[in-house]
């Protein structure tokens, strides 16, 4: 060792100070959140992530105390396969709502693969690099781990802290693969999905019932060549569209063109997302919807609770493995196994 040169401490003296500061208190996170201190925004949501039963008290009563501060937003799930272009849309758009609408913008995002590959579609590319350096804009990726209904209860709530935290419009954006559409469509006020011009509807994983789900689309990429393409995509998937039921409201959704590499028809996209917020509003939908979706994430998570409750018993494993294997061999009926379990 260097003469003069203290011995490097085995701990880090700092990282001790940093463990021994206590947890803010729930009024003092909401504070914190409130004031706009993205660092705690940030850190609250990770808390909300946990699933440690120590963090599950206090996360949720900072959800709870944040919940009358928020709803002032509006909710945009943004859907569209793999290679469609979402997170270059959001950049493009997200820096236009910046610059033009005044209002400050959270980026969440829904993606299933983390948590069942342990790769994630959304998270491995360098994502939203200019959109996350504007002060106006939060970007976080998806909670890793747990299943789509973990990964759901947790963007909820990263949803009402950062309305909390004073951003006025959130883009919750998925991958269009399995069951994540319906879980973004379950937690927004408009979803909008992005489409290709060239790709057939089946390359694009198109399923009717996203199709219909979808209260605006828009066509990426409409540059360069694809121009022509698109426009001739656009007819087709308006004939498509009028094929569906109208909607309750009576809304229709629109087909628009864009791009987010020149930047053309971005600023349609949101003049139709406010014309569809004002559509909805003027009739009581907006709000209905609201309430269904809470309503139906209520049911949702009393179900969760149920069936978490019925695994952590003890010895459910072992029973359920013992019956489970009987069933499988015919030994006992599917119903009669099921009456043992509950015994
Ligand atoms: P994601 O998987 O849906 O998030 O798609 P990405 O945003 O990663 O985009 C997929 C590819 O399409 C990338 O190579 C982008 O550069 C390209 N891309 C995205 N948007 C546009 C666009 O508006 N025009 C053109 N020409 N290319 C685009």
């Amino acid at each position: 060792m260097q003469e003069g040169v203290s011995p490097k401490p085995s701990i880090n003296p700092k990282a001790l100070r940093a463990k021994a500061k206590p947890q803010p208190s729930p009024a003092e996170w909401v504070a914190m959140i409130r004031q706009g201190d993205t660092q705690a925004l940030s850190r609250a949501i990770t808390l909300v992530e946990s699933s440690a039963p120590r963090h599950r008290a206090l996360s949720q009563e900072v959800v709870d105390r944040c919940l009358p501060y928020s709803g002032d937003s509006v909710r945009i799930g943004v859907t569209g396969v793999p290679g469609v272009g979402k997170s270059t849309f959001i950049e493009s758009f997200g820096i236009y709502l910046i610059e033009n609408t005044g209002k400050r913008l959270a980026v969440l995002a829904i993606d299933p693969t983390s948590s069942i590959s342990h790769g994630s579609i959304l998270g491995d590319k360098s994502r939203m690099t200019r959109l996350s350096a504007s002060p106006r804009a939060f970007v976080r990726p998806s909670p890793a781990g747990g299943s789509l209904g973990g990964v759901a209860r947790k963007t909820r709530e990263a949803m009402i802290l950062c309305e909390a935290a004073g951003h006025e419009i959130v883009l919750v954006e998925t991958v269009g693969v399995g069951q994540s559409e319906l879980t973004v469509h379950s937690m927004v006020d408009c979803f909008l999905l992005l489409m290709l011009a060239g790709a057939g509807d089946e390359m694009q994983g198109i399923k009717r019932g996203i199709m219909e789900m979808a209260d605006l689309l828009t066509i990426t990429k409409v540059d360069g060549e694809n121009v022509n393409a698109a426009k001739v995509a656009r007819q087709r998937y308006l004939n498509a569209l009028h094929l569906f039921p109208p909607t309750a409201s009576g809304w229709t959704p629109p087909v628009l063109l864009s791009s987010a590499v020149t930047g053309a028809g971005i600023d349609s996209v949101w003049s139709e997302i406010v014309r569809f917020v004002e559509h909805e509003g003027a009739g009581g939908f907006f709000d209905a919807r609201r309430s269904k979706q809470a309503k139906a994430w209520f049911q949702e998570t009393i179900e969760n609770r149920i069936l978490e409750r019925f695994h952590s018993q003890s010895g459910m494993r072992e029973r359920l493995q013992f019956l489970e294997e009987r069933v499988m061999r015919g030994e006992i009926g599917v119903r009669s196994a099921v009456d043992a379990l509950f015994e």
